[in-house]
């Protein structure tokens, strides 16, 4: 056996606090360690050129490299030392900067601790045996689930590329949000112009399917190698017939269900499209409020319709297919608590809007054909107040967080106001403008100086109506002095929130959510497509509030991890997973239970020491999916019978790294 440390300075992360040079010292003096050294960047190329040139020299057999967190730089030095010839699995880290200098501030300790750590990985490398990663193909079909711009894009990229996809949109068009706009912040460019071409290049892409009115209901595989349920919900329209003419839409007796894309601002019918452009074009029916389906007469669509089209039939269907790469675009909704938000008088005054229902007044397709009016009394306002941070930036009633593009879509509504409306006067009461964008601080520039929007800062502490008009109450901080404006409108930027059944996505997905249930990727500055989870990737408004550029440019990045993937002759499994030595095993199915990726099943196979060669006694054992497992080793802690074992942390090498700090601490240590 031949040993070799590496330790690294890490710049001064490490060596303000650990004297590196005690430590390489120390390390000579272990069993099995022929070499030892230390360098300022361990990871950099001369770093790595150090070690790779050591393993030659001294014909090293095993690395222990004292730096970082493995979590960071572990692939880096096994596929060093692979470079090298090693067996990537003959290197071990010591974590001497999270675990040792950063929590350390005095010398004498942190280089003990140090020592120790070295000692263990010493120790447990000792131990340490080859393992190898197995080959798994891969399903070069890709699912996206959510068809607003962040969907579109990742679909329209990974089919670009060459790759089927099936995009999964739960209401009955895609477009997401983007499609309620009229106009888009910075540019002002229409949101229909520029998305509608994409919806339809989506539609009529030969490698994308849209599977609209549509949810994912089971997740089960992994890389590569899904397997994904997804419930197609009875449209009660026959597709393959409909031409989309709208003749249905026009005779439906039941008119005056407050329209969801409309958020409340216009009615629709129980057949319906959300809106006319809606992909694809044809409509479903509503039947929570379809009479045929509440009382059993009507059926007039079906009268109507020149095609035969509409089928009251139908069912749903639950259809499984395979996939090896999910990007999750689901986007986000909109802070609608209305006791929350009394203050503001929302849902109480009908001239208390939101924001989302201000782009629908302004939208030319929308239920006003783009006029500015107030829903009381169908008046054109002469006077807006927009309300920021509303339920963002409040802990005590919504959420603690900025929702990053309220600062922006005030700035635009107001803007738009003024175009649409020469002699509106616009208020936007805010606590800091957060304009952080290419053009964005300049279009704010634009709103107050061209567009003579009165920005006042302050919070707003109340709304009130008085005669037809509303008071709006709050504090101008730079002046530092109470102020009651009086408006006919009041526009409230609500917090931007993860979907309320996000978290039961997740758990689908067997991804992990932060303490809001926006989605987590897997490390924020270096893997911020990517969630823990391998082959399922983030893109959009899914993870945490953004702007229509950072939604797109996620989405991109999405695509090209999907097609990196795809690219792949096949997936190297992990090496590090749990196996059941099933001669022990009792199959009590703890493990089955414990596993957080559902990577362990019990089967039925012949029980040896029971079986005689006339009878064959059967038993249940557990047997892990080792392209499931992530080797996280929550089953091996969890057997009492010490059957479920994990790769790479066997008991001996466990037991090899306690042992080596019980005896240098019984030696007195050095
Ligand atoms: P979304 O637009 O929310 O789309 C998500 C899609 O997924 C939806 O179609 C939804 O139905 C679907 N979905 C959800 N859950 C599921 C599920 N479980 N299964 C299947 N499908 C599901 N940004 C700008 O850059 N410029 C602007 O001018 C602008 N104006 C804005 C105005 C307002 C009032 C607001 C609130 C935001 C504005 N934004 C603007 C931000 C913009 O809306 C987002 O950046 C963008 O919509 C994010 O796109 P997305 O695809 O991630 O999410
Ligand atoms: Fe036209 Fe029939 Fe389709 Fe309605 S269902 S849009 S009537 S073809
Ligand atoms: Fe408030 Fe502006 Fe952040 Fe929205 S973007 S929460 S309005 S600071
Ligand atoms: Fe039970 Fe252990 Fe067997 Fe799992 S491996 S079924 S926990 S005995």
């Amino acid at each position: 056996m031949r040993i070799g440390v590496f330790v690294c300075w890490c710049g001064s992360n490490i060596a303000k606090t650990v004297d590196v040079e005690k430590v390489v010292e120390a390390a000579r003096e272990m069993p099995g360690v022929v070499y030892a050294t230390d360098y300022k960047y361990m990871c950099s190329e001369p770093g790595q050129n150090i070690i790779q040139d050591a393993i030659k020299e001294h014909k090293l057999d095993r690395i222990v490299v004292a730096s970082c967190s493995p979590r960071l730089h572990e692939p880096t030095f096994q596929r060093c030392v692979e470079a090298a010839g090693l067996n990537p699995y003959m290197v071990e880290m010591a974590n001497i900067r999270e675990q040792c200098s950063w929590v350390h501030d005095r010398t004498p300790e942190a280089t003990q601790h140090a020592i120790d750590l070295v000692r263990m990985a010493v120790a447990k490398v000792a131990k340490n045996e080859p393992l190898t990663r197995s080959r798994l193909g891969i399903t070069r079909k890709a699912l996206v689930i959510g068809g607003g711009v962040a969907g579109i894009q990742a679909a329209l990229d990974i089919a670009d590329a060459g790759y089927p996809v099936v995009l999964v949109e739960r209401t009955p068009s895609i477009g997401g949000h983007m499609a309620q706009y009229d106009k888009t912040f910075p540019t002002l460019d229409c949101a229909a112009c520029i998305l509608t071409p994409k919806m339809v290049d989506c539609a009529s892409h030969p490698l994308i399917e849209i599977w609209s009115y549509s949810e994912v209901e089971e997740v089960n595989g992994f890389v590569g190698n899904f397997e994904v349920k997804v419930r197609r919900r009875a449209k009660s329209v026959d597709e393959s017939k409909c031409t989309g003419c709208g003749l249905c839409l026009e005779k439906c007796p039941v008119k005056d269900i407050p329209s969801e894309f409309d958020e409340g601002t216009g009615t629709r019918r129980a057949i319906y499209r959300p809106f006319p452009q809606s992909v694809p074009n044809k409509p479903v029916i509503d039947r929570d409020h379809c009479r045929y389906f509440q009382t059993g007469k009507c059926g007039v669509c079906q009268k109507i319709c020149p095609v035969g089209a509409i089928d009251y039939e139908q069912q749903d269907q639950v259809v499984t297919e395979k996939f090896g790469a999910i990007v999750v675009a689901t986007g986000f909704d909109v802070w609608r608590d209305e006791r929350a938000m009394a203050q503001f008088g929302y849902g109480k005054y009908p001239d208390v809007i939101s924001s989302l229902q201000f782009e629908r007044l302004m939208n030319a397709s929308g239920p006003t054909d783009g006029k500015i009016v107030r829903p009381s009394d169908g008046k054109t306002p002469r006077s807006i107040a927009f309300i920021s941070c509303v339920g963002s930036r409040d802990e005590e009633h919504g959420y603690p967080y900025c929702s990053k593009v309220c600062c922006m879509y005030n700035a635009k509504q107001a803007l738009l106001a003024k175009d649409k409306l020469h002699d509106v006067q616009t208020y936007v009461f805010y606590m800091d403008i957060r304009a952080n964008g290419k053009g964005y601080e300049e279009f704010v520039r634009r709103t107050i100086e061209e567009y003579g929007a009165n920005y006042i800062r302050g919070r707003v502490s109340r709304v009130y109506p008085d005669g037809d008009q509303l008071v709006v109450k709050g504090a101008d901080t730079l002046l530092g002095r109470p102020l009651e404006v009086r408006v006919d409108l009041v526009v409230l930027a609500t917090a931007m929130k993860p979907h309320d059944d996000a978290k039961e996505l997740a758990r689908k997905l067997g991804i992990s959510t932060d303490q809001y249930d926006w989605f987590s990727e897997a490390h924020p500055k270096l893997r911020p497509v990517e969630v823990l989870t391998d082959g399922i990737y983030l893109a959009g408004a899914c993870q945490y509030p953004k702007d229509i550029p950072d939604t797109v440019a996620q989405a991109s990045g999405a695509a090209s991890k999907v097609v990196g993937l795809f690219s792949k002759e096949a997936i190297l499994s992990e090496a590090m997973t749990a196996y059941v030595n099933e001669d022990t095993c009792v199959g009590c199915g703890l493990c089955v239970e414990v596993c957080p990726f559902g990577a362990i099943e019990l089967v039925e196979v012949v029980d040896r020491e029971k079986s005689t060669r006339d009878n064959q006694v059967m038993k249940k054992v557990a047997r892990v999916n080792e392209g499931v497992c992530k080797g996280c080793g929550t089953c091996a802690a969890a057997c009492r019978s010490g059957s479920a074992r994990l790769r790479g942390f066997d008991t001996k090498q466990i037991l090899a790294e306690i042992d080596a700090l019980a005896d240098a601490a019984l030696a007195g240590r050095q």
